[in-house]
């Protein structure tokens, strides 16, 4: 099937539809490149979610995060008297949220990086303080602007999605570009995330292209005068002007291209040691949030990004374990049940519910294995979520645990990494992949790189393919 980790599968539970990689479309709904595209005119319909989070909390308490923002600091301000605070936050980081966003969608160099900050008015605070706070670990920023642990704690497990932990210098990035949730939204491809896969791949075709899901390429051919000749596919060779690879950069620097045009660099890249899994759920029944006995509370708690997480120490201690090569044994979690909104997505009453947790490393202390721990520590995943939902395990009829290792064996990814390679600012930006190679050009003339493994990284955003467009065709055009 098209998709890599963002397509969308009816074979695991009949009736059921789960997604198999990325779910909450974010990032790509800021750039033009479904409009470009046309893509809706292949059958991409979006579904905005609002709220856009929900976190519920053991102690009875919860709240949301609604699209608005006035409605979320009104809400902040009623429970927490933090409705000033929130919006002093996103008011302080909406500029540089989106210069960040700007940064995301072009060829990166300290010039372009340079230009754009200028440009953009990076930050609404004095340069100074902002650059205090962009180079300190998240957790601590969440803890500058809010009294409430409880905020401090969803804002910081929603960071933590790229994968550094909030005790983590220069990670506040990831917190800082929360203005974008409310500019942008969250949405849901109608039928399921690989919607979005599927147009692009009627897109292609309906323009002469072909794509082709059953035919591994094996190796990059490149010629004698160290242009690229193409590609070798099934024992057969596919010639073209240009390649781009879209496939792991540690697959295709350091296995598919022919030994004497390897990069030493491309044999440093850090891929890291997995961080997530995630539990895929069929149930037979909506999902019931103790915190949310009223119908229209709980449809609007199954709508959000569930943020199941009470502290922001709580996550410090699921990555404590995962440092030690131990599956987190009381994991934070991302709860999706986006059967809410799509009924495309269960049979009718049924549910789908897709919980996220973090931290599982892909190579495990003491010589244990996934295959051996995998259904217990699904299992961890339901009793965390029984905290929130009693009896949801009652009403599971189907289930899919994709553990780092599913990860790497199923979608191709290194070391069960959804980003391929480390998103730590010594792998973001002109060093993504590495310095030298950020452009999306390589040192083989006709080679290209898109995707993960290249700026602005992992995640659901189109915005590599798009910017390594831009400069496969400049290349085309001088070479015609
Ligand atoms: C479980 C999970 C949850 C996630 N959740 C989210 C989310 O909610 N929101 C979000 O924004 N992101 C999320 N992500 C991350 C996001 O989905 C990925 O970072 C992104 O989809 C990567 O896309 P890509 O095309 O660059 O790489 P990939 O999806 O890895 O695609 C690489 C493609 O190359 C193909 N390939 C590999 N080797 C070869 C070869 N030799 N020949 C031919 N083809 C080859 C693969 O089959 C694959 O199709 C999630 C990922 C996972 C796995």
């Amino acid at each position: 099937m098209v998709g890599g980790a963002v397509a969308t599968s009816d074979a695991y539970v009949p009736g059921y539809r789960f997604d198999l990689g990325g779910s909450a479309h974010i990032l790509i709904r800021l750039t033009p490149v479904v409009e470009e595209l046309g893509l809706q005119d292949y059958g991409l319909e979006y579904i905005d979610l609002d709220p856009l989070f929900f976190a519920p909390f053991e102690d009875g308490d919860h709240f949301t995060i609604r699209r608005s923002v006035d409605e979320t600091c009104d809400q902040l301000e009623r429970q927490y008297g933090e409705g000033d605070a929130y919006r002093r936050f996103i008011n302080d980081w909406k500029p540089f949220s989106n210069t960040v966003k700007d940064v995301f969608l072009q060829t990166p160099s300290p010039l372009n990086i340079g230009r754009t900050m200028r440009r953009g008015t990076s930050t609404a605070l004095p340069w100074k303080e902002a650059l205090q706070f962009i180079l300190r670990p998240y957790g601590e920023v969440a803890a500058h602007y809010f009294r409430e642990p409880k905020i401090r704690a969803a804002l910081s497990w929603m960071a933590a999605q790229s994968g550094p932990p909030p005790s983590e210098p220069m990670g506040s990035p990831f917190l800082l570009w929360h203005p974008l949730y409310h500019e942008g939204g969250i949405a849901r491809p109608r039928g399921g995330s690989g919607m979005l896969t599927v147009a692009l791949r009627r897109m292609i075709e309906d323009h002469g292209g072909m794509v082709f899901t059953d035919t591994p390429v094996s190796a990059i051919l490149v010629g004698n005068n160290g242009r690229t000749e193409g590609v070798q596919a099934l024992g057969e060779a596919i010639t073209a002007r240009a390649v781009v690879a879209g496939t792991h950069a540690v697959d295709t620097l350091t296995c598919l291209l022919p030994e004497a045009f390897r990069p030493p660099e491309a044999r440093n890249l850090r891929v890291g040691n997995g961080f997530g899994a995630i539990l895929r759920l069929a149930l037979s029944k909506p999902v019931q949030y103790a915190v949310t006995p009223d119908p229209a509370d709980n449809l609007a708690a199954r709508t959000g990004l569930g943020l199941l997480c009470p502290s922001i120490e709580h996550i410090g201690a699921a990555y404590g374990e995962y440092l030690s090569g131990r599956p987190a044994s009381d994991p934070p979690l991302v709860a999706m049940s986006f059967s809410a909104v799509d009924d495309s997505l269960a049979p009718p009453g049924g549910e789908v519910l897709w919980l996220w947790g973090q931290y599982f490393p892909y190579e495990l202390a003491g010589g244990a294995s996934w295959d051996a721990i995998g259904p217990s520590v699904a299992d961890r995943f339901l009793d965390v979520f029984e905290r929130y939902a009693p009896g949801t395990r009652d009403n599971v009829v189907g289930s899919l645990f994709q553990h780092p290792l599913w990860l790497e064996r199923e979608l191709g990814l290194r070391r069960g990494n959804v980003m391929h390679l480390e998103m730590t600012l010594d792998q973001m930006f002109c060093a993504r992949p590495f310095l030298g190679m950020s452009g999306y050009q390589t040192h083989v003339k006709g080679l290209f790189l898109t995707g993960a493994s290249t700026h602005p990284g992992g995640g659901i955003m189109g915005a590599s393919g798009r910017n390594a467009a831009g400069v496969v065709l400049k290349a085309l055009d001088k070479l015609r």
